[in-house]
């Protein structure tokens, strides 16, 4: 199977905070990788770095062959190198559904779905993608002209789904799509993700702090404490790991 997203050796600071500290990893294409770990631990970090949201201290980032990430020198003070931004790097196909959901709650859920198509500029193009993603979450077309506050959380981290997919992409990030959310509301949405990749065959980057639902969602795995991975490992082996299970498994 072909690499889609390489990660290598990347680093991200915060001031004097190290966020990510030499993060080595990847994603090969039509995969649902996941990374988990706990509050704090970078994991939103690194979804900033790979869309370009947040420079690199050192490493490179690469999608499909073509290298994406930005770097500014140790520090911080070195020459700023910006390599692709956010718009080039969402155009080159990813897709980031933030934590939070970051949803635009004063407009409607169309609105909010044209603006995930912001980079098309071919009309039909929108709409036949509109109707696609109300096929795929009826509860959107039902609710398409209701203003996105309305929306129960899960019908929002739905529509943040869909807004991300409005572009086209060929790899999804989700930042933790099952937060604050009830059991079966993330079943539904981990059911959706699962459809989305298999169906659509769109790879999907998945990070998570509900470590049980993320590895039994993923094929593979990584672990990162304090801005490193600590384990990498098929996501069927994670969830027997000793380790794993008492860390993030509550066994
Ligand atoms: P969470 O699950 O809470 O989102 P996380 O694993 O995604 O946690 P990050 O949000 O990437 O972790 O944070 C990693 C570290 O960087 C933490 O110590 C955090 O306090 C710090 N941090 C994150 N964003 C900033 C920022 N904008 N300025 C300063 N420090 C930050």
């Amino acid at each position: 199977m072909s690499e889609l997203l390489t990660i290598d050796d990347i680093s991200v600071t915060y001031g004097n905070i190290k966020a990510l500290r030499n993060v080595s990893m990847h994603v090969n294409q039509g995969d649902i990788v996941c990374l988990i770990g706990a509050n704090g631990s970078g994991k939103s970090t690194l979804l900033k770095a790979i869309v370009g949201q947040e420079p690199l201290v050192n490493g490179s980032i690469t999608f499909d062959g073509e290298e994406i990430c930005q770097t500014r020198g140790a520090n911080g003070k070195g020459k700023k190198h910006k390599i692709l931004t956010t718009d080039i790097i969402a155009s080159r196909g990813i897709a980031l559904v933030p934590e939070g959901r970051r949803v635009f709650s004063q407009m409607t859920v169309e609105e909010n779905l044209d603006m995930g198509a912001f980079m098309v500029r071919d009309k039909a193009l929108i709409n036949e993608r509109k109707e696609a993603m109300y096929d795929f979450f009826p509860i959107l077309g039902a609710r398409r002209r209701q203003k996105t506050r309305s929306l129960s959380g899960g019908e929002q981290q739905m529509m943040a789904i869909a807004r991300a997919l409005m572009s086209g992409p060929r790899m999804i990030l989700l930042d933790e799509p099952g937060l604050g959310l009830a059991p079966l509301v993330i079943a539904d949405i981990f059911e959706k993700i699962d459809l989305i990749n298999k169906q659509d065959n769109v790879t999907v980057f998945l990070v998570e702090q509900n470590a049980r639902m993320a590895l039994k969602a993923s094929t593979e795995g990584y672990v990162m404490e304090n801005g490193k991975i600590v384990l990498h490992d098929a996501s069927a082996s994670l969830l027997e790991n000793e380790k794993v299970r008492a860390a993030y498994l509550g066994e």
